[in-house]
């Protein structure tokens, strides 16, 4: 279930526009039809079903680290050792609700710290570039599960 999801609606193709690798094409392409955060195991797998010469995971870990840098792809902690990764608008970022449990994530549509930044700036003198944050916890489904039987609804 997605809060918000700025994917799937933009109208300009940007990426295509730029000089990218055939494999950092491909991995973008998974991306871009998933409103899902997908690991560098969950592309290769969706490229070694669609493709017929798919590129290797290296090679799929070194074009989401490329992506990454242009600004084309997010890449998210889970705190489970395996990045996530999806789809942004060049320069946007968001946050997201991750289930401990069951690992599903809700997108976040608003920047959660810019104020805190400003005041960070302001205070430290330290010029702000950048930030990570997301938020741990037990979805509602999840919560629900635990609870003592009995109890639901
Ligand atoms: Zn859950
Ligand atoms: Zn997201
Ligand atoms: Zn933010």
């Amino acid at each position: 279930m997605n809060v918000q999801s700025s994917h799937g609606h933009s109208h300009s193709k940007g990426p295509q526009s730029l000089r990218l690798t055939k494999g950092a094409k491909k991995v973008l392409e998974v991306l871009e039809r998933t409103d899902e955060l997908s690991s560098a195991q969950d592309i290769h797998s969706a490229l070694r079903n669609e493709e017929d010469s798919p590129p290797g995971l290296t090679t799929v870990y070194r074009s989401l680290e490329s992506l990454v840098q242009l600004g084309l792809v997010q890449s998210v902690d889970f705190g489970d050792g395996e990045r996530r990764y999806e789809m942004v608008k060049p320069g946007e970022h968001h946050h997201h609700l991750v289930c401990e449990k069951c690992r599903n994530s809700v997108h976040l549509d608003q920047c959660l710290v810019q104020q805190l930044e400003e005041s960070i700036q302001a205070k430290y003198k330290f010029e702000v570039r950048g930030h990570i944050l997301e938020i741990f916890g037990l979805c509602e489904q999840c919560q629900q599960a635990m609870a003592p039987a009995g109890k639901n609804q």
